[in-house]
């Protein structure tokens, strides 16, 4: 059975999320509201759509409670990335990962229910570590 995306926000991380998601055979449902991210995705995604997620009417017509798993990449503006977390959760989004920007960000999507935050820059930084560090054991 196909699984069901959306990705919100198509910067570098969202759009990567959403590529790699639909290259794996995914439906994703892509938004952002710049309408030349959306036009790059159009071909990948299997809809693309101009909107503001911070819109709950906006959010309820794309039918985003029939979405099995949504990810936040909206990142320089908190403010919409927190209320946009906060409409799904209310929608009962079954899971919903979140990228955060700084730690007072992490802590304020873990209490209004996010069930995945992540840091790409932070997380990805700690995985190069380690494997540099494995590698080296290996070497050695
Ligand atoms: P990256 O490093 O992944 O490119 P970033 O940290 O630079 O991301 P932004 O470019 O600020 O993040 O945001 C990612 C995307 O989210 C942008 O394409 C932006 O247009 C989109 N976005 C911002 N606010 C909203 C919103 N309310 N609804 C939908 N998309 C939004």
């Amino acid at each position: 059975m196909k699984r069901e995306f959306a990705v919100i926000g198509l910067g570098r991380f969202g759009g990567s999320v959403c590529r790699e998601l639909s290259e794996e055979g995914m439906e994703v449902l892509a938004i952002d509201t710049q309408e030349s991210k959306v036009n790059k995705f159009r071909n990948i995604a299997s809809h693309a759509v101009i909107a503001d997620a911070t819109d709950e009417n906006v959010l309820k017509e794309l039918g985003i409670r029939n979405i099995d798993h949504v990810i936040v990449a909206i990142g320089e503006n908190i403010q919409a990335s927190i209320l946009t977390t906060l409409m799904l959760k209310e929608l009962g989004i079954n899971k919903i990962t979140v990228k955060a920007q700084n730690d007072y960000h992490e802590k304020v999507l873990n209490k209004i229910g996010a069930d995945q935050v992540i840091h790409p820059e932070r997380d990805m930084g700690k995985k190069i570590a380690h494997s540099i560090i494995s590698n080296n054991i290996l070497d050695h």
